[in-house]
């Protein structure tokens, strides 16, 4: 028996019963705290990290936390419509969440292979992805010229994150809720080997601390 199906015998005997209230009073609908925005790296928990629990949080993950920008492929419309911008859609039109996170991480394997093309010969989808953040590689080896490989990768987690906040403003839905003042849009990178957080302070136009 897999693995996964020992965890689901566990919940269904553990779990469950200790929270059946809980998932309840979830039946009538849903009203996230937030659209969370990450990768689907397994060492990225984005429940663990927040503290949350079933219904707080609506979530994205891909490779490399990245949101299509309108006018690209998967930026909707014209140019088709990918599972980001729809699900960014729903989350702000329907869900009216007051809050997105874009979060990158540590040992980001997207952005390693962003900042290393030639490493992604066998994965030509992966590296059509990354067209999306094709900038950031042009930004970090621009300022960072003379830095390691690894602090290369570690500067583009960073930049990437920002990068992904201005495709976030560049949707209609997101203008709109910005605007109107019911929204903030949050840039995080969260190291899991030290299980330190940071945010992009606009006001400060650095890096600090989350909390
Ligand atoms: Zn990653």
């Amino acid at each position: 028996m897999s693995r996964l199906v020992d965890g689901v015998r566990h919940f269904r005997s553990a779990e469950y019963p200790k929270r059946s209230d809980q998932f309840q009073s979830l039946a009538g609908g849903q009203s996230p705290n937030a659209l969370f925005i990450c990768c689907s790296d397994s060492r990225v928990n984005p429940t663990l990290l927040t503290n949350s629990e079933p219904g707080d949080l609506f979530v994205v993950e891909n490779a490399g936390n990245i949101v299509p920008p309108p006018g690209r492929p998967g930026g909707g419309g014209e140019h088709g419509t990918g599972g980001e911008a729809a699900t960014l859609e729903y989350a702000v039109r329907a869900l009216k969440v007051p809050e997105i996170i874009v979060c990158g991480h540590a040992k980001c394997g997207a952005m390693g292979g962003l900042m290393a093309p030639e490493s992604l010969g066998s994965l030509p989808l992966v590296a059509d992805w990354l067209e999306h953040s094709t900038s950031v590689r042009e930004r970090v080896n621009a300022e960072h010229a003379d830095a390691s490989p690894q602090e290369k990768v570690d500067a583009a987690i960073k930049a990437n994150v920002l990068l992904q906040l201005e495709h976030l403003r560049a949707h209609d839905c997101v203008k709109e809720a910005l605007a109107a003042g019911t929204l903030t849009l949050s840039g995080w990178v969260y190291d899991f080997v030290s299980g330190e957080v940071i945010r992009w302070d606009e006001d400060q136009q650095s890096w600090v601390e989350v909390a």
